[in-house]
């Protein structure tokens, strides 16, 4: 199964990612994590995406899409994917219908959860993100047992470079220039299907599941 989890930052991509990793044993492709492990390891890649992200703006497609490929061909990827921060413009769409087009491959859903903005921005001003798995908690809502430490693997936490409220607020800009453009675009492809967001993550894998068992 091969599927996109799109939606704006703080919608909840990662943590649905992570529980449907473990119903459905396809691995969470997240360019977003790729990208910031490349700036804690300081590689070309790194240096290049740095200031684009800190500002909260898209890094250059051509980066994005060879990343994305690259990860998309490592064996655990072959039965299947979700795909999470990727794609986030019309080019980068159609970098990936044509990668998967020249494999024989082909999407099977694109979830869209809708999440309404004054939700988003509590959820990522208070968000945690750990520095070893990249599970994300909030302070308020969803704290750990530990403060400051990782209920799955003990990592540290800390808050994202790009969770603060300037930056948010150009994210959430970029999402409405860029990415929202995609809804249409995947509508067209008849693959698309919208769910309420705003809910505890159990809920909102529910709705998944019952999309998914189709
Ligand atoms: P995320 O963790 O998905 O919120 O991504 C964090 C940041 O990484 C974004 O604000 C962008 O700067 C960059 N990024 C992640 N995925 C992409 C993508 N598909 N295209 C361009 N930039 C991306």
């Amino acid at each position: 199964m091969n599927i996109i989890l799109l939606g704006p930052p703080g919608a909840g991509k990662g943590t649905q990612a992570k529980i449907l990793e473990g119903l459905y044993h396809i691995p969470q492709i997240s360019t977003g994590d790729m990208l910031r492990q490349a700036v804690q390891n300081n590689t070309e890649l790194g240096r290049k995406a740095k200031s684009f992200m800190d500002a909260g703006k898209l890094v250059p497609d051509q980066l994005v899409i060879d990343l994305a490929k690259e990860r998309m061909s490592q064996p655990d990827a072959a039965k299947g994917f979700m795909l999470d921060g990727f794609p986030r413009t019309i080019a980068q769409a159609r970098a990936l219908d044509e990668m998967l087009e020249s494999l024989h491959r082909k999407l099977d859903y694109v979830l869209d959860m809708e999440v309404p903005t004054t939700v988003l921005i509590k959820r990522l001003s208070g968000r945690r993100t750990c520095k070893s798995c990249n599970q994300a908690y909030h302070m308020e809502f969803e704290p750990p047992a530990r403060s400051g430490v990782c209920d799955k693997c003990g990592g540290a936490l800390y808050q994202r470079d790009d969770d603060n409220e300037a930056t948010v607020g150009k994210r959430l800009e970029v999402y409405d220039d860029s990415t929202r453009p995609l809804i249409e675009y995947y509508l067209d492809q008849g693959i698309l299907r919208v769910l309420k967001g705003d809910d505890s993550p159990e809920t909102v894998t529910k709705r998944m599941q019952e999309i998914l068992g189709e």
